[in-house]
């Protein structure tokens, strides 16, 4: 089944805000096995809107559209689509009832005349109410097509979306669709491709399909059957064979665990401390730490020493390294990485130093970056080349960092 997601508001169109709905709509649709084809944006404009309305209808199944909910005039989605397919208005008492609640409950007087104009409905659509705004979602069914109206706001579309859409969405499918994400660190998207074109190729159900992330590949396998077992059944050899492929560098099998989360799972696990040495990110790495609900458990504090004297006094790196390999160099992040150890006591240190650009240097070239973990008296360095901007280089950085220390954490560990 086709889903096409038309959004709505000339705001989008002057790049005044981002089209972040399509991508989440577009996100949720895959995950529940729908195909999109295609995302649209029209402005608030009665005659583009109803070209565009009576296009996706007749190449899609199911048309979510987002935005021109609201109260005002130029907000025109529900009458321009009722109108397209065929369905009358009128006012819908229910909804009359939650909107003047909504506003009593936040308190709000200044209701005017046209705030009624979201009680009304189409004759024959099925009502979402939205606990969030004033303007409900609607779903409108006609001559075996549907369209389901958002309003605009990603704080009312989300929650409106996932608590009353996607159960509606998932009574249109017959089958059950059920995936599993594997996370992947230390390889590139075409190499981690080409580990497993053969399966990609050959696989149509389930399907694997490879996201590149910043420092990280993830692969989805996708499988769709009669019942979630079914499906569940199809999925377990594909993850068994990827994890086969790439073994250690998969730092996780669920969705919502970030590689900061798998690191400090890690940390916790072994009872170990960790402390963070950073030059040009500048402090990124240790937000990523701190990124983790109960990561001062295993990490209590860290240093950004962005220059050289600033290496000197806290991290003891010696004057001498500095001069004679440079600021960006494995001996100084060795040292870094040490001296984070010795000042703190904890028990890893993870170091950066590199150099981010935006232009080469005279010394080091962009995206020359050295990253260094002192773990059980043991320090390990990697020296990375990097592409893109400042900020991706310094991303790819952190990246590199935290997953220098799962490395190490599981090679001391024997956890390979
Ligand atoms: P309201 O009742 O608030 O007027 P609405 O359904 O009429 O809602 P719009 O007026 O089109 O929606 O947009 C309201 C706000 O919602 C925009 O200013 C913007 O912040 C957000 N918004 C609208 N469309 C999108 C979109 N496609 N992606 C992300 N945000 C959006």
């Amino acid at each position: 089944m086709v889903v096409e997601i038309l959004a709505v508001g000339t705001e989008l169109l002057l790049g005044n805000i981002a089209n972040t709905n399509a991508q989440y709509l577009s996100r949720r649709c895959a995950a529940l096995g729908f195909s999109v084809y295609h995302h649209t944006v029209v402005g608030d404009n009665e005659k583009r809107m109803t070209e565009a309305i009576k296009q996706a209808l007749g190449r899609s199944d199911i048309v979510i559209l987002t935005g021109g909910l609201g109260p005002t005039e130029d907000d025109m989605t529900k009458e321009v689509c009722a109108k397209v397919m065929g369905f009358s208005l009128e006012e819908d008492a229910r909804t009359r009832k939650r909107i003047s609640a909504y506003f009593k409950a936040s308190r709000r007087k200044d209701i005017t005349k046209n705030n009624w104009k979201q009680a009304v409905v189409p004759v024959g659509a099925k009502v979402l109410d939205n606990n969030n705004g004033t303007a409900p979602g609607l779903i409108l069914e006609r001559d075996g097509k549907t369209a389901i109206l958002l309003p605009g706001p990603p704080g009312e579309l989300e929650p409106l979306f996932s608590e009353q859409a996607e159960p509606y969405l998932r009574t249109l499918r017959p089958e059950t669709i059920y995936s599993k994400m594997v996370k992947v660190c230390g390889i590139g998207e075409s190499r981690a491709e080409t580990m497993i074109l053969d399966l990609i190729d050959s696989q149509t159900n389930p399907t694997i399909a490879t996201y590149a992330k910043t420092g990280e590949v993830h692969l989805r396998v996708t499988a769709m059957a009669s019942d979630e077992e079914q499906a569940k059944s199809l999925v377990k050899p594909v993850v068994k064979e990827l994890k086969k492929r790439f073994g250690v560098n998969i730092y996780s099998t669920r969705e919502e665990e970030e590689l900061e989360d798998a690191v400090v799972k890690l940390l916790k696990k072994y009872g170990l401390t960790v402390t963070t040495a950073e030059s040009m990110t500048g402090g990124m790495l240790a937000g990523r730490l701190v990124n983790v609900a109960g990561a001062s458990e295993c990490f209590r504090e860290g240093f950004v020493t962005y220059s050289n004297k600033a290496k000197r006094k806290l991290l003891d790196v010696s004057k001498s390294t500095l001069k004679k390999y440079g600021a960006v160099s494995s001996q100084t992040a060795r040292e870094m990485a040490k001296g984070g150890v010795f000042a703190t006591g904890a028990d890893a240190c993870i170091a950066v130093t590199g150099f981010a650009g935006p232009e080469d240097s005279k010394e080091e070239p962009k995206g020359l970056v050295y990253v260094s973990c002192y773990l059980g008296d043991e320090v390990f360095v990697e020296e990375c080349h990097f592409t893109g901007n400042r900020m991706k280089i310094r991303q790819q950085a952190v990246v590199r960092a935290l997953d220098l220390l799962r490395r190490c954490i599981l090679e001391q560990y024997h956890e390979k």
